[in-house]
Parts: C-alpha cells; structure tokens; sequence
C-alpha cells in the first residue's frame, strides 16, 4: 500500500509544480523587458542603443527604436 501512497504524492506535488514549470519553460513576453541592456538598432544612423535608452516609435505596428529624437524625427519625415 506505500506505493500508492507514495504515487499519490508524486502525483499531488507534480500538480502544484505542473504551473510553476509550465512558466518556467514558456519564455513570457515580459522576457524582453527583463532584458533592458539589450541592444538595439536604429535604423536612422544604423547605431546601436541600448534599449533602455533609447527612444521608441510605433511605425506600422512595428516598434523602432532611435538614438535621439533627431533620428526619430528623421524616420518620421521620411
Ligand atoms: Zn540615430
């Protein structure tokens, strides 16, 4: 009878663990803001930024990311 016990158990904690691992495996979408030295390109003066400094512009559904507002400016006006 310890066997089913001791699956019992196995079975009860992989439940309360099933979640925990879930969110540990699936990257969330979060990630990237966990990510701020990450670098990124503007596409202005094709330099990289860090992303956490750099300013960004919704294009088209598309988010870009620019050194300075000039570049910004510049991307806008065409
Ligand atoms: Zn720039």
């Amino acid at each position: 009878m310890r066997v089913v016990l001791i699956l019992f158990w196995l079975a009860a904690v992989l439940a309360l663990l099933a979640p925990v691992l879930r969110r540990l495996t699936q990257r969330p979408l979060g990630a990237r803001a966990a990510l701020p030295d990450e670098l990124v390109k503007d596409p202005v003066c094709n330099t990289y930024v860090v992303k956490s400094r750099a300013l960004s512009r919704v294009d088209g559904g598309e988010v870009r990311y620019f050194c300075s507002a000039e570049c910004a400016r510049r991307a806008a006006s065409g």
